[in-house]
């Protein structure tokens, strides 16, 4: 699976928000082979066509797919200092596929800030800088170690050397990684580093109740992620967790009071996915109805080891629906009719909201 770790400051909002993602969290049995830490999350990807699909194929289970939130507390300044605690919480970092940032964007007399000034701008720098820190002194290691192999001639060791050296002064600025715009060989050169700033990122504005327009706080935010290939999601992270206690129907009343048209949360776990580069499939049979991610760009057999690694070795062809055909013709029989009903190889891209029916040899 896939995972967002959330990072900020002491009493910006990161335990309200992930308490509110894992209220919704999905029950363990549908994933036994997960081990779970305390901190962790598997939360189910919001997606309206699942119900759609089990509307017409009427299953006996539907299972959506998941994203792992990890609420990594205890970012502070000097961390990338530390031996101790500051260094497990990078490592914590290290292990995750994407970063949401949370950023404190409310007023409240009651909640101390730990500089005791909402200033998102300076908050952003002590997050970050600390990550660019710690990649300062990966690079700074690696750099040594090329450095040797690149004298005894050898190319990649070379090439790696010429492209850390050119990381340097972005960090030393406290500048992401992510800022620079590597193409995809470059993004090769760093791949075994495992930088922090080269992840993907996401901003979480915690704004208050009346804070998604006219807020100067988010327009800093707005900024400071334009600059450096971020995304923001504006969210109330109390509002949040009121909707997270509510059951399925007053959520929707409650919603509706508040002219949301879903709960910031589904943006938050959705902007994450699309952060990754992700996309659904969906496999739709009278017992399961069920949404399996993949990489944008995955090929069918790919697309088939996500369920199975068997199925990737073993794939013969796929047999697919587009999601739309799917639904306009009322089911895998109808599009059949219809000629909507194609087979695939294994050269074949999967499109977002494919119907596919896998055939394989074990
Ligand atoms: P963390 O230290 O970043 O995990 O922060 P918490 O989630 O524990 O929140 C710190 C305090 O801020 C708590 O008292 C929360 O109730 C409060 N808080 C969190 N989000 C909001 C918000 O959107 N508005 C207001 N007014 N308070 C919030």
């Amino acid at each position: 699976g896939f995972n967002c770790g959330i990072v900020g400051l002491p009493n910006v909002g990161k335990s309200t928000l992930f308490n509110a993602l894992t209220k919704a969290e999905i029950g363990a049995e549908n994933f036994p082979f997960c081990t779970i830490e305390p901190n962790a999350g598997v939360v189910p990807m919001p997606d309206p066509r699942l119900n759609k699909l089990a509307e017409i194929v009427k299953p006996q289970k539907v299972i959506p797919t998941t994203m792992e939130f990890v609420d990594i507390a205890g970012l502070v300044e000097g961390a990338s200092k530390g031996e101790g605690l500051g260094n497990q919480f990078l490592a914590n970092i290290r292990q995750t596929d994407a970063i949401a940032h949370v950023v404190r964007c409310f007023e409240d007399e009651n909640v101390i800030h730990v500089a005791n000034k909402i200033d998102p701008a300076a908050d952003i720098e002590i997050i970050n800088t600390e990550l660019a820190l710690a990649d300062l002194d990966t690079v700074e290691k690696a750099i040594k170690r090329v450095q040797r192999v690149a004298k005894s001639g050898d190319k990649t060791a070379k090439a790696q050397l010429d492209m850390f050296e050119q990381l340097l002064p972005v960090l030393n600025e406290g500048m992401p990684v992510r800022s620079m715009n590597l193409d995809s060989d470059q993004m090769a050169l760093i791949r075994e580093l495992c930088l922090l700033t080269v992840k993907p990122t996401m901003y979480i504005a915690n704004v208050s109740e009346d804070g998604f327009e006219n807020n100067p706080h988010l327009d800093t935010v707005m900024a400071i992620a334009a600059e450096e290939n971020a995304v923001v999601v504006p969210i109330c992270n109390k509002i949040e967790a009121e909707i997270s206690e509510l059951e399925d129907d007053e959520k929707s009343m409650f919603l509706d009071e508040m002219g949301m048209e879903e709960p910031g949360l589904d943006r938050v776990i959705r902007a994450g996915y699309k952060l990754l580069g992700l996309q659904t499939y969906f496999t739709a049979g009278v017992k399961e109805v069920r949404a399996w991610t993949v990489r944008i760009g995955a090929t069918a057999p790919q697309a088939a080891a996500v369920i199975h690694t068997d199925f990737e070795r073993g794939f013969i062809r796929a047999e697919v629906v587009a999601y739309e055909d799917f639904v306009q013709y009322n089911g895998e029989q109808g599009a059949k009719d219809a000629g909507k009903w194609r087979l695939e190889g294994k050269e074949y891209i999967v499109q977002d909201g494919d119907i596919i029916h896998f055939r394989f040899n074990v």
